[in-house]
């Protein structure tokens, strides 16, 4: 049977308004946005979530078999193409070829994989730091 992976999530917190207990749900987009307010809508008070940075989807190999599990390993790496244009893209930006291989491998985002733009600038974004 063909194994699929998501391509997409659609998470929700569920909160508890701090001054009234009412609960609440906020979307994963939104305890990622920084100063979101969230206004109960029982009390009418804010109140901010504590920021999410992100969240790790671990995949459950366990009942494969030792040829498969190194099969689903090779799976979840970026897709070879892809890797290959974002180092060539990072070297026209003058990195090295390793300094380039070691940017790409570094972006463990598997949600970016299809996408060498958001690879590049999130390969950018770390060395400004
Ligand atoms: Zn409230």
């Amino acid at each position: 049977m063909d194994k699929i992976k998501p391509i997409s999530a659609d998470i929700n917190f569920q909160y508890s308004c701090p001054h009234c207990d009412n609960t609440f749900w906020l979307s994963f987009a939104e305890t990622k946005t920084e100063n979101y307010i969230a206004v109960c809508d029982v009390c009418q008070k804010p109140s901010s979530p504590t920021l999410i940075k992100n969240i790790k989807v671990i995949f459950d190999n366990s009942h494969k078999t030792q040829e498969e599990s190194q099969d689903a390993e090779e799976e979840t790496k970026m897709p070879k193409d892809i890797y290959d244009t974002c180092v060539n893209s990072l070297m026209q930006y003058g990195y090295t070829n390793k300094e380039a291989k070691s940017l790409v491998a570094s972006v463990d985002d598997p949600y970016v994989w299809h996408d060498p733009v958001q690879i590049i600038k999130e390969c950018l974004s770390k060395t400004n730091v």
